[in-house]
């Protein structure tokens, strides 16, 4: 078991001077869809991405080159405020590339990019609710009766009081650490199982909704170290009863944010029942535990789509269909997506008719 994080022991260096330097965290996505950082120091605050080096890494480590060829580059491609080094610290969001040019296995970010340009006139924007659940460092889940079960659900979703609700304080760091380093959070709510927590994303545009999810993956991770906790993303984190856990992707365009908007949601939805096989290709791995047509889900083996429903592939929320323009819900993604894949087969099937 690892020693406690010593935020009281740390606070004093913390707030040591450090000159014109300032350290720059870059934050990359691994070969198994995990999240890897390391840090360098910079002459001087940085202003414009430009300023910042490619670098690398020993991919052979994380699963993403082979021991005998094993450099893998980073290119810096988002920069966003360090929310635990404070002051010009940064996060450096990066993309991986083979040493021949070819982006690395797990650089979904490479093709996302070319979609969203290709598509950059309908001005798609996405909002994503990211699912996750919250386990003890022995791996039991967070805050339930040792060897045991809490009752079954339906006190815990938006819970308040003891008993109810679990881990607030992490969730609440969570939250101000996502606003701090620039992230476009939209709010958090407690979920139908204890210790299933959700925050949302968005609207964010084109690729910057990949972006800005990892960014709040990784931050969720770092601050969970400090209380010893750990984050799955398993789409069904514990067999039974208990809801899964997914990332329902709302989606629009410039053409459905507005008067009108609703015949070209209907399109899109058309378009989308085409190509159901293909897009839960990309929904997340083990997701067939999740959509089973039970716990608010629709089936993963067929295609569906209903105003306010919540037991289908795609929901139009009530307020949209009422007022004739406005989004829709992708209810299908799982917790563990790559936003990147995500975003791009949206725009792909509904604005480039892949
Ligand atoms: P739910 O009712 O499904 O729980 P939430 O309130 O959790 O919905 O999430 C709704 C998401 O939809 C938010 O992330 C928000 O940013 C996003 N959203 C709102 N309007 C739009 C839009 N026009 N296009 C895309 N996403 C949107
Ligand atoms: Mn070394
Ligand atoms: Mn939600
Ligand atoms: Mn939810
Ligand atoms: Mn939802």
């Amino acid at each position: 078991m690892s020693a406690a994080y010593r935020n009281d022991l740390l606070a004093p260096f913390l707030a040591l001077p450090q000159g014109e330097k300032v350290q720059a965290e870059y934050v990359w996505i691994d070969g198994d869809g995990g999240l890897r950082s390391k840090t360098t120091t910079v002459s001087k605050k940085v202003t414009d991405i430009g300023q910042l080096r490619i670098w690398d890494f020993d991919g052979s480590s994380t699963n993403q080159a082979p021991g005998d060829d094993s450099d893998v580059y980073l290119r810096p491609a988002a920069i966003f405020k360090d929310p635990f080094r404070g002051g010009d610290n940064i996060l450096v969001l990066a993309e991986t590339y083979n040493n021949d040019g070819t982006p690395n296995k797990t650089n979904y970010r490479h093709h996302a990019h070319k979609t969203m340009e290709a598509a950059k006139e309908h001005e798609p924007w996405f909002g994503l609710e990211q699912e996750y659940t919250l386990f003890d460092a022995d791996g039991s889940p967070y805050g339930w009766p040792k060897g045991g079960f809490p009752g079954p659900q339906g006190p815990y979703y938006c819970g308040a009081g003891t008993g109810k609700v679990f881990a607030r304080d992490l969730i609440e760091a969570h939250y101000r650490a996502c606003l701090y380093a620039g992230v476009n959070i939209s709010g958090i709510n407690a979920e139908v199982m204890p210790s299933q927590w959700e925050f949302q994303v968005g609207p964010c545009e084109g690729i910057s909704m990949g972006d800005h999810l990892w960014i709040a993956r990784y931050l969720l991770v770092r601050v969970a170290e400090q209380w010893g906790v750990k984050v799955s993303f398993h789409p069904k984190p514990l067999p039974g009863d208990w809801n899964g856990a997914g990332c329902h992707s709302n989606y629009s365009t410039k053409e459905m944010r507005v008067e009108g908007g609703m015949k070209h949601i209907e399109a899109a939805i058309e378009k989308l029942s085409k190509r159901h096989d293909e897009h839960i290709a990309v929904y997340g791995d083990d997701n067939e535990l999740r959509l089973t047509g039970r716990h608010e889900t629709g089936h993963i083996g067929a295609f569906s789509s209903g105003v306010a429903n919540r037991g289908a592939s795609i929901r139009v929320p009530r307020h949209v269909a009422a007022q004739g323009y406005g989004y829709m819900e992708d209810r299908r993604p799982a917790s563990n997506i790559d936003p990147y894949r995500v975003t791009d087969i949206l725009v792909e099937t509904t604005l480039l008719d892949k």
